[in-house]
């Protein structure tokens, strides 16, 4: 069975690494997409984006990367992919999961959506908080792969982080 990750990884941090290792060792293919939400206005540029998910994921074999913009139910359906894999941090996302996965399953009731729970250590980490804490010069070096962590040094004029 083939599952599809969808999100906006802007950027990428360990938390989504995380689950999509978990992903790839559950299911035989893992497609890790980048939405192109037009009411978004992103840090990172889709092809930076793509860019750091590609690098972060070399080591694994089945982990494909792709990017759609439209319907999530729709590009499940266009790449194989039986099932739509979302990441619970703590309550406060499972009303809006919740809400999404009844959605999608009324477009597309062969599609399921499953939730994977965070790795506790990377349960305070998402894409803003990152980018909140490199804004302002903190290390994010336990917060996201090398890749990303140059990047983000990059984008707020920052000194790139020590090896
Ligand atoms: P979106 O805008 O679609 O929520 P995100 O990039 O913020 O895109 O998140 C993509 C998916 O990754 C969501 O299912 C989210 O719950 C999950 N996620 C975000 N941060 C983490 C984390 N620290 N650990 C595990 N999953 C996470």
């Amino acid at each position: 069975m083939r599952a599809l990750y969808p999100g906006s990884f802007d950027p990428l941090t360990l938390g989504h690494l995380d689950l999509i290792e978990r992903a790839a060792r559950l299911f035989d293919g893992v497609v890790v997409a980048v939405l192109q939400n037009p009411s978004k206005q992103p840090a990172f540029a889709l092809d930076q984006r793509l860019g750091q998910i590609r690098r972060a994921t070399a080591h694994l074999g089945h982990v494909e990367v792709g990017s759609f913009d439209g319907l999530t139910v729709s590009y499940a359906q266009q790449c194989g992919t039986e099932v739509i894999l979302r990441g619970l941090r703590a309550l406060s996302d499972f009303e809006f999961e919740l809400q999404i996965a009844h959605t999608n399953n009324s477009l597309a009731p062969d599609v399921e959506t499953l939730f994977l729970a965070t790795a506790t250590r990377h349960s305070f980490l998402s894409s803003s908080v990152v980018k909140e804490v490199a804004r302002f010069g903190g290390n994010v070096g336990h917060m996201v792969p090398t890749g990303v962590a140059e990047d983000l040094a990059r984008l707020f004029n920052r000194e790139p982080p020590q090896p």
